[in-house]
């Protein structure tokens, strides 16, 4: 052999990683889309379709055959069909048997049937190996390259070489595969595409209706009283000036709720004298969408945030400013620098731009990339203690901001109190309950407790206890 012969086998590619053909039942949306990445992943792709002819949208390196000669031409036939479907794959029983069925099927409805997609197919198909997998990429995220979609792909089936040989095709096409375990996890599986962010809709209907709340509390305060006593139209507040005043609020508040869960199971541990019991429905459901209330309290400050900084340049304030300068004018008069309110107002907006830091710093490690660099006492010294300093630094901005208001009863419109002082009570409530915590009579029990430790240990014998996550 000449060197140059030698040297051109080096080059070519080698016959033995030759992928393996694929077959897909259905050349609908799905289909198509997996097809042709599978073929720009090098695998020869073999379409079964009820009708034989070509047209432009299939994949023009793919073969079309019909659906008993196409699983002949494959180990792995991906089912690109609708469930009420896979009845008429009962004929081709014979020619499916020993062979891996991908089924990538969903529903419309969470639970829609008693048993899964992959689980009906393995019941009409006994002989095949069935393995849900794909279900979960969208066939418009499979067309975009996969760059702007989620890249998870969760596969279970009951045969692990046929799992294995799913999860390969999976790898190659560029998507990360995610074994969760026997077929029994396919109707889990199913599932995710249908939930509609599940630990959201707390956070979200609880801000929803604190907002209105707030917004009409500072309607009637700031807008109808002035309107009713002093016949001043302040109706511009409603731009501006309210939810300036409303999303502070709900930032602490629903800042505070994500801890007073934490307390609250706290003094159930100690009231119980074990972690071995479980929480309530309703607390279990509260701690699960703790970051969740994180994050939407941190969208209500930045919002805050940016609302303050238009404050020098809006017309009422810039009104407000030259009149009093121009009063003093006429007046021939000029006020003294007040130090105390210089402190105060220093020391407002010092406590709120550290307080917004932390707050920032507890997104961001709350983001699964980041959270999965730190180890688990490094997440909760940042989400615990980190979180604590927040709620302290924010809840002291809102002190500050508020002043002496709390003791001029003249100032209360219509005997009610400011709204920023209502944002207070949840706050204070949580920081007074984690002062009396820290306790040494009460954190030692407290800890002992979360390491097993059991005041009545006749719990631990009853069959239905259920270890408790220990509350951050
Ligand atoms: P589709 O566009 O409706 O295509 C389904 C294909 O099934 C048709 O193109 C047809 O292919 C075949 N078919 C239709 N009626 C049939 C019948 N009576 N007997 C046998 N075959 C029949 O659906 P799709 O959007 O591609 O979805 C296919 C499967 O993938 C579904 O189970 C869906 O839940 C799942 N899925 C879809 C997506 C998505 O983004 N579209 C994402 C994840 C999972 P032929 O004309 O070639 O026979």
């Amino acid at each position: 052999m000449t060197k140059n012969s030698s040297n051109i086998m080096a080059l070519s590619p080698n016959t033995s990683n030759k992928r393996e053909t694929v077959c897909i039942f259905g050349t609908g949306d799905f289909g198509r889309a997996l097809g042709l990445k599978m073929i720009q992943s090098g695998y020869p792709v073999v379409f079964g379709s009820r009708s034989t002819q070509t047209s432009s949208l299939i994949p023009k390196d793919a073969e079309v055959l019909s659906h008993a000669e196409a699983a002949q031409k494959a180990a792995i036939i991906i089912i690109a069909l609708q469930r009420q479907h896979y009845n008429f794959l009962i004929p081709l029983a014979e020619v499916l048997h020993g062979k891996v069925l991908v089924d990538v099927s969903n529903n419309l409805k969470i639970n829609q049937y008693p048993e899964s997609n992959a689980e009906y197919l393995s019941q009409l198909l006994p002989g095949a190996r069935v393995v849900k997998a794909f279900n979960t990429v969208s066939a418009w995220a499979l067309q975009s390259g996969t760059l702007d979609a989620s890249r998870q792909v969760f596969v279970c089936g009951d045969d692990m070489e046929a799992k294995q040989m799913v999860m390969d095709i999976v790898r190659a096409v560029g998507l990360t595969p995610l074994d969760k375990g026997s077929l029994l996890a396919a109707q889990e599986i199913e599932n995710y595409p249908l939930q509609l962010f599940p630990m959201w809709k707390f956070p979200i209907f609880l801000s929803l209706g604190l907002t209105a709340f707030f917004f009409f509390y500072c309607l009637a305060l700031d807008v109808i009283y002035p309107y009713v006593y002093q016949n001043k139209d302040f109706s511009f507040f409603i731009v501006i000036s309210i939810p300036n005043r409303i999303c502070p609020i709900l930032a602490l508040i629903l800042l505070a709720l994500v801890y007073l869960p934490g307390v609250l199971a706290a003094i159930i541990q100690l009231y119980r004298g074990t972690k071995y019991r479980r929480f309530p429905d309703w607390l279990d459901k509260w701690m699960l969408c703790r970051k969740q209330l994180g994050l939407v309290a941190l969208a209500f400050a930045s919002v805050h945030v940016l609302y303050t900084l238009v404050i020098p340049i809006r017309s009422y304030v810039r009104w407000r400013i030259s009149s009093h300068t121009i009063s003093q004018a006429l007046n021939n008069k000029t006020e003294p620098l007040n130090t105390t309110n210089a402190w105060l107002s220093d020391s407002y907006v010092a406590l709120g731009i550290l307080g917004f830091f932390f707050f920032f710093l507890l997104g961001i490690t709350s983001l699964p990339s980041v959270s999965n660099n730190v180890n688990w006492r490094e997440f909760r010294f940042v989400q615990s203690k980190l979180g604590y300093l927040t709620l302290i630094l924010c809840t002291a901005h809102t002190l500050v901001y508020g002043g002496k208001w709390f003791l001029n009863l003249s100032l209360y419109k219509w005997y009610l109190p400011h709204a920023y002082m209502l944002s207070l009570i949840v706050p204070c409530i949580v920081l007074v309950i984690k002062f009396v915590l820290i306790f040494p009579c009460l954190d030692k029990p407290l800890t002992q407790i979360r390491q097993g430790w059991e005041r009545n240990p006749k719990y631990s014998e009853q069959s239905n206890y259920i270890i408790n996550k220990s509350a951050v």
